[in-house]
């Protein structure tokens, strides 16, 4: 399975891209955690994009595209994989296509998970996250809170909200998110890629949806 979720920021891509990869076996791919994990490395890549992070931008397509492919090309590059946050827009999704087309690598689907700004406001002010990295478990006070405020549930470490859930931040990201899109959507939707899921609902029923208008799909050739 091959698949690219895509949705605002706080609709939950992240967290069904995780189920998908560890019910599924599938490589999970977020281009926010490698960024981030870029930054915390300090590289050249983490140094270019960080600004760009913490103001709620999107970091430069040659940075993003160059991190995608250099996991594409590697030694051990995935052949199964869900995208997290990755293309966001319409130069993103043809570089990754030219990827894929050079592996012979076909997407079974584009996920959309569509959440409405209000929601996205107060899901992402409820957000924590483990900061290390080879747990990086998330949380959200509103809707899957730790079993102790403030601590991983798996590995005891002191839960961050990272710096662009601030509110005035996720207010620009939404209109970035917006602004591209459209565009992006369409793109898929032309080669009838694009499944529509509502990301309202607990986890595990969202999860059964996209899974049920997954199997509905034919098999990529
Ligand atoms: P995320 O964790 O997916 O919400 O991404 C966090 C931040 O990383 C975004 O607000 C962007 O600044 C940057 N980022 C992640 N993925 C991309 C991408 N595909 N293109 C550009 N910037 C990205």
């Amino acid at each position: 399975m091959r698949l690219i979720f895509i949705g605002p920021p706080g609709s939950g891509k992240g967290t069904q891209a995780k189920l998908f990869s560890q019910r599924l076996g599938l490589c999970h791919i977020s281009t926010g955690d490698l960024l981030r994990e870029a930054v915390r490395q300090d590289t050249p890549e983490g140094r270019r994009a960080q600004a760009y992070m913490d103001a709620g931008q999107l970091v430069p397509d040659d940075v993003v595209n160059d991190i995608v492919n250099a996991r594409f090309r590697a030694p051990d590059r995935p052949q199964r994989f869900v995208m997290d946050g990755y293309p966001r827009n319409l130069a993103q999704a043809q570089s990754f296509d030219q990827v894929l087309h050079q592996q012979g690598l076909d997407l079974n689907a584009v996920v959309f998970l569509n959440v409405d700004d209000q929601e996205i406001i107060k899901r992402t002010s409820g957000r924590w996250n483990c900061p290390n990295p080879q747990c990086k478990a998330t949380y959200n006070s509103h809707s899957q809170p730790p079993k102790t405020a403030g601590v991983c549930d798996d590995c005891q470490m002191p839960l961050v909200q990272r710096d662009d859930d601030r509110p005035e931040t996720v207010q620009l990201r939404l209109k970035v998110f917006h602004d591209l899109t459209d565009e992006l959507l369409d793109y898929y939707r032309q080669r009838g890629l694009v499944i529509d899921v509502p990301g309202s609902g607990d986890i595990e029923t969202i999860y059964q949806n996209i899974t049920a208008a997954l199997a509905k799909r034919k098999p990529p050739p």
